[in-house]
């Protein structure tokens, strides 16, 4: 970190309504529609984003389908489908990599761009970056939109590229600073929420200007570190610099999760949906070539119990509504493990702790403790008398080959071309967001 009046030239781009319009660009029928992209279409499903016209009408993200369907009736949904948006942002972003050796892959929609020496003031960065828009509506899609904010500091790029949606530019610098904060909150900056407003207001701060003319030693008193960054954030001192991007960061863990839509209590179901979780998230940890060292399963389970088993009426005496609020259990791996048979093993154990037959609604399997192999062999091998593998170590490698084999059989032919036995006849339950994408609400002729 580098502290200094900042004369860089900071550029943040935000793509609008990301997920929403990129379904739009794909499907034409969906285009000028309000449109919902939901975690999955059941009625308890999220709307994780919302076209600009369902925006208009109310819609918002973070509502349930059922919800946005009553807000607003003529919507459509679709569920969400991750490779496509990643597929669009690398092209989006290949775009932007041309500006400047310096671009930050914020997030799936935004970057920060270093332009700094790259163009003499923001009017040549505003039209370096007009024309990388009109290159991403031509070569990317026409119906993608995307705000710009240009400005000296990240934080003040961000600000910038907020204030005018969709498709604005907006450049903030020395000269319209003050005037731009003044029609912002308190609470449109990031790192000011309810408590620190309320913390800021018993110091007399009310508004983003009284934020930037306040001493900072005096805010340095009452917030520590926190306020030296409040202060420098408003005031055009540059706190974090643009991390270029080198390729992505190794995840610290892979799961998969699944809101059960209906009452599911069949042991063969609840299991079939876990071992097709834990599959997933293995086939993905595989591909990053990562071992988990702990594997963590979740069950949640369903607190309106108005239907009965025959599992309940055996147990009726004993049962009591609510008892059960399921939980989640780890199991640390012995040796780090990528095998199926390994990653299954220990879900099918924890599950088997967690629940006893009651309705389920929620499943999820998390590998975590993710770390490349190490090559190393098991501490209890290393000896002179043991100069090839053991039993032990050619069974595992054998395990792994085979989940290897299975995944290169399902990159061809499909997740359903090789399984366990246990997931057969398990039907649309946890649907592949990848492969297998339902549409609602669209008549395609
Ligand atoms: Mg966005």
């Amino acid at each position: 970190m580098s502290l200094k009046l900042s004369t860089s030239l900071i550029a943040h781009v935000d793509m609008n309504s990301y997920f929403a319009s990129v379904e739009q660009q794909a499907n034409p029928t969906l285009r000028g529609r309000p449109l919902g992209v939901c975690a999955y279409l059941h009625k308890k499903g999220c709307v994780i984003a919302a076209s600009i016209e369902a925006k208009r009408l109310g819609m918002k993200v973070g509502m349930s389908v059922e919800e946005a369907k009553l807000k607003v009736p003529s919507a459509v949904f679709v569920q969400n489908d991750p490779p496509k948006y990643r597929a669009v942002t690398s092209r989006v972003f290949s775009i932007l990599h041309e500006l400047t050796d310096c671009v930050e892959h914020y997030s799936i929609d935004e970057a920060f761009l270093d332009l700094t020496g790259w163009y003499r003031d923001p009017a040549e960065a505003a039209w370096a970056l007009i024309r990388a828009r009109w290159r991403i509506r031509d070569e990317v899609g026409d119906w993608l939109r995307c705000s710009i904010g240009i400005a000296p500091t990240r934080f003040l790029a961000k600000t910038a590229s907020d204030l005018e949606k969709p498709n604005g530019l907006v450049v903030i610098d020395k000269d319209n600073l003050d005037e731009i904060l003044s029609k912002l909150d308190l609470e449109d900056v990031c790192g000011i929420g309810p408590r620190i407003r309320r913390r800021l207001e018993k110091i007399g701060i009310r508004t983003l200007l009284e934020l930037k003319k306040y001493p900072v030693g005096n805010l340095m008193r009452a917030f520590g570190k926190n306020g030296f960054y409040l202060w420098s954030k408003v005031n055009g001192f540059e706190v974090e610099n643009v991390t270029p991007f080198d390729g992505a960061p190794a995840p610290k863990s892979v799961g998969h999760s699944y809101c059960v839509p209906d009452r599911v209590n069949k042991e063969g179901k609840v299991l079939a949906t876990l071992i097709k979780l834990t599959e997933r998230a293995g086939r993905r940890m595989r591909a990053l070539d990562l071992l988990a060292g702990s594997i963590y399963v979740s069950v949640g389970l369903r607190q309106d119990y108005g239907f009965r088993s025959q599992f309940d009426s055996v147990h009726d005496a004993f049962w009591r509504p609510g008892a059960g609020e399921g939980g989640t259990l780890y199991t640390l791996f012995e040796e780090p493990a990528s095998d199926s048979f390994s990653l299954v093993g220990a879900a099918t154990e924890l599950l088997r702790e967690l629940w006893h037959g009651e309705c389920v609604n929620f499943l999820a399997v998390t590998l975590t403790n993710l770390a490349p192999p190490s090559g190393q062999r098991r501490l209890s091998n290393v000896g002179a008398r043991h100069a090839s593998p053991l039993p032990w170590d050619r069974r595992t490698d054998r395990k792994r080959l085979a989940s290897t084999a299975a995944d290169q059989i399902r990159d061809r032919y499909g997740d359903e071309a090789i399984m366990f036995g246990q997931m057969l006849g398990l039907g649309d339950e946890a649907p592949d967001r990848i492969g297998f994408r339902k549409v609602e609400g669209v008549e395609i002729q």
